[in-house]
């Protein structure tokens, strides 16, 4: 059959070929992500055409997440063999220079007047760690490094402790919104995201394309999120839990109960959420993951993330499709396992749902439980009911049928979901019977299966699933 968790590959120079991201969908890719942080308009416009042609070729729908890079803070060119000695005293300048180790060019204009005496500066992952002395309030500020090490070049920085005034979308990224709204993606992760506030002005920006606009992914990667988390989740279209930011902003030890968190959280709120970074670090260079990479995939698969990610791994890595073959092993081997099906489904159902849907939604899973149903089926035009019936991970597999184009590749993203474009306009039963044919014929359900339907009646009124059928396939 196929994996209910999707894989994310983030497509770099070690992926942009058109032979590598065959090869990286046929491994078992659902959704390429391109990191505005790097690369070119140019390359970027040719990975999504390659993917186009790829899923035309393939039979896919392959999802695109475009994802803006947010108030990203960086260190300037600094000298080779730059190093930075524990005790010694730095000077960040907002003017440009060449960096050495007295003196580095900092690409966030207010920083001077942000940040307070005492407040925590990290660079590079947070590999090298300095605490602020002094500040002029213009220009200058002075730290002493508390934990040294080799400085290079544009290098990313962390601020914990500062409420950073720069906007959550800068200028850069509006152009390069401008550029995935033309490329039409399928969905926008925004990184640095502090408030629910953030998501709704982006919200602003796309919702005027109509059904074609992106979804939005709300990256979680600053402690100001994680206060935020549930007005977040209700203004997001799903969540990133953003790893490699996020375990350096806070305490790295408090990752994994926040990981759980979040994921139980979006579980409960019908929302997709991706885990992401360093899932299989070590295979950037080496041909096998390391145990402890095979357990942290593992995990996320059991806690029910709807997916998880690549980054370094697939963008920059030696062994691209091999790490996506070895992830999609571990999917398999842990969904093999019933106890991971269905168990989500009480803590899911606590939230009283206001619409009919929602217990049409929920009675197909427990049902589909019930009579061991190979299939649990819907009509949708939004994916209310395609998210909904997902975030009970069912064992069913759900298939989604829609007029909605643009949806079918969202779907991509979303657990246990297989999306198909439907337009035919034909009576409830007409279509149920063209449905189970398409299926069998697919070999996604066979002859005799039971099998449950989800849909509106009459078949023309859009949101109101208000039908359920159970019958043989
Ligand atoms: P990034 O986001 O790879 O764009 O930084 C993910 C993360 O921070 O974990
Ligand atoms: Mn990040």
């Amino acid at each position: 059959m196929f994996n209910r968790t999707k894989i994310v590959a983030t497509i770099g120079p070690a992926s942009s070929s058109k032979e590598v991201l065959r090869d990286l969908i046929n491994a078992g890719v659902d959704v390429c992500r391109l990191n505005f942080s790097h690369g070119a308009y140019d390359d970027h416009a040719k990975v999504v055409s390659t993917i186009h042609e790829l899923n035309v070729e393939l039979d896919t729908h392959v999802a695109i997440l475009v994802d803006l890079q947010g108030p990203k803070l960086r260190i300037g060119e600094v000298e080779e063999n730059t190093v930075l000695e524990e005790g010694k005293e730095i000077e960040f300048t907002t003017e440009k220079c060449i960096g050495n180790a007295s003196k580095v060019y900092i690409t966030y204009q207010e920083f001077p007047q942000d940040v307070k005496k005492g407040e925590r500066i990290m660079v590079d992952d947070g590999k090298l760690l300095l605490e602020i002395i002094s500040t002029d309030g213009v220009k200058k500020v002075i730290a002493r490094v508390v934990q040294g090490g080799q400085l290079s070049s544009k290098k990313g920085v962390n601020l914990p402790n500062t409420a950073i005034s720069l906007p959550c979308l800068t200028e850069k990224d509006l152009s390069d919104l401008k550029f995935a709204l033309e490329q039409n993606v399928q969905w926008i992760g925004l990184s640095f995201v502090r408030s629910a506030t953030d998501i709704i002005e982006l919200k602003h920006l796309i919702r005027q394309q109509g059904e074609k606009s992106p979804r939005i992914i709300a990256k979680i990667e600053k402690p100001e999120a994680i206060s935020d988390i549930d007005d977040i989740i209700k203004e997001a279209d799903g969540l990133m839990v953003a790893r490699g930011d996020l375990g350096v902003e806070i305490p790295m030890q408090n990752v994994p109960l926040l990981q759980k968190m979040i994921v139980k959280k979006c579980l409960q709120a019908s929302k997709p959420v991706i885990i992401a970074t360093q899932m299989m670090e070590s295979m950037i260079s080496c041909s096998t993951p390391t145990r402890a990479e095979v357990s942290d995939v593992a995990n996320a698969v059991m806690d029910g993330t709807d997916a998880v990610m690549l980054s370094g791994e697939t963008s920059v890595g030696k062994f691209p499709v091999r790490v996506v073959e070895t992830m999609q092993k571990i999917i398999t081997v842990i969904e093999n396992d019933e106890d991971i099906y269905y168990k989500h489904f009480l803590s899911c159902s606590k939230d009283p749902r206001r619409y009919i849907s929602d217990h049409i939604c929920s009675n197909a899973c427990t049902m589909a439980q019930q009579v061991n149903a190979k299939a649990i089926i819907t009509l949708t035009h939004s994916g209310y009911t395609a998210l909904m019936l997902s975030s009970k991970r069912p064992k069913a597999p759900i298939f989604v049928f829609t007029d909605n184009r643009s949806l079918v590749s969202k779907l991509s993203l979303v657990w246990g979901i297989r999306g198909f474009y439907y337009n035919r306009q034909i009576s409830t039963d007409h279509t149920i019977d063209d449905i189970k044919y398409m299926l069998k014929k697919k070999g996604y359900i066979n002859e005799g299966d039971l099998v449950i339907f989800i849909a509106s009646v009459p078949m023309t009124e859009k949101g109101k699933t208000n039908m359920l059928k159970l019958s043989h396939a």
